[in-house]
């Protein structure tokens, strides 16, 4: 029965693994959501991904299922190449183990980033545009280019790594390896290290006085009032801006749509960040490249990881 038949699309994170049911529409139907933060081995992960499957699809056929995962992915060989928050899974062949764990049907897997771009393009804040940037603003920054419903991937998939280009010649060290990169300035774990090295300085501050530092945290000590949690959310912004300006001027996309935890906290970086792309994209580009907030919320990648099995299923 067509009306029965569903697909589920996961989104494999270093805290959750979240689950959607889809009718052949894209239509959501159920959604469940799993700690992941005990699981050691890939098998681990394997019942994880089982018993979501089993949940969302009793009395229903299941006719695909898409994976997102929070890495760097060889997708011919179905490997995880490197996740720094899904260590077990590091030169994993994922694709093949959920292949034997749900033969017949065969399992799609694509980044997490490029499923969230995926996500709003198709049934978020890209619906009816033609091209669309997005900005995954999180513990680390990722992105994806889709141009008419296609991601752009590039030689080898690597395409949108716009949290590792640089906006500072000689900069703050990234996690990366390089320096001066947008999220060295930008992301979750700058802010917090900027955070900390307030706290170094200045340990009778607000700032020194939180009991766990996290962007939540900052975000409502600016919320406050504070203004050295403020300073240190406008800077980021700042930079954030800087790099949006590079989009704009590189690609000149549609629209550009910013998701992720760290959106929470919009009124504190976005005046930052909209100066510095006023400032330095040009007024063609920053006028026809509208940056809003993605409208899927954390539900985006589990969305866009069905998106190409709805496609060819039509
Ligand atoms: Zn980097």
């Amino acid at each position: 029965m067509p009306g029965n038949e569903i697909y589920v699309g996961f989104d494999l994170g270093g805290s959750f693994l979240k689950a959607s049911s889809f009718g052949l529409d894209g239509e959501l139907q159920e959604r469940c959501s799993m700690d992941t933060q005990r699981c050691l081995r890939p098998e681990d992960y394997l019942d994880l991904f089982k018993d979501a499957t089993k949940s969302l699809s009793s009395n229903k056929h299941l006719k695909g299922i898409g994976v997102a995962v929070a890495g760097v992915l060889d997708l011919d060989a179905g490997k995880v190449i490197d996740s720094p928050n899904l260590p077990a899974l590091c030169g994993v062949p994922l694709l093949g183990m959920l292949e034997d764990s749900f033969s017949p049907i065969p399992p799609q897997m694509m980044n997490d980033a490029n499923a969230a771009a995926l996500g709003e393009f198709f049934a978020g804040a890209g619906v009816g545009c033609e091209s669309m940037f997005i900005l995954t603003l999180g513990t680390g920054v990722g992105g994806g280019f889709v141009q008419n419903g296609e991601i752009w991937g590039g030689a080898s998939g690597m395409a949108g790594e716009i949290g590792h280009m640089a906006i500072e010649s000689n900069g703050k060290p990234c996690t990366c390896g390089s320096r001066g990169c947008l999220e060295a300035y930008f992301s979750g774990w700058a802010l917090e290290r900027d955070a900390r090295n307030h706290t170094e300085r200045y340990p009778d501050s607000a700032i020194g006085l939180i009991d766990k530092i996290s962007p939540a945290s900052l975000s409502e000590l600016a919320d406050s009032g504070n203004l050295e949690a403020r300073t240190i959310w406008e800077n980021g912004g700042y930079a954030l801006g800087i790099g949006i300006a590079n989009i704009m001027n590189l690609l000149n996309p549609e629209r550009i749509v910013l998701v992720g935890g760290l959106v929470n906290a919009k009124e504190h970086f976005l005046p930052t960040a909209r100066m510095a792309w006023e400032e330095r994209s040009f007024e063609q580009s920053s006028s026809s490249s509208k940056v809003v907030l993605g409208k899927l919320g954390e539900w985006a990648g589990v969305r866009g990881a069905i998106q190409p099995l709805l496609q060819e299923a039509r």
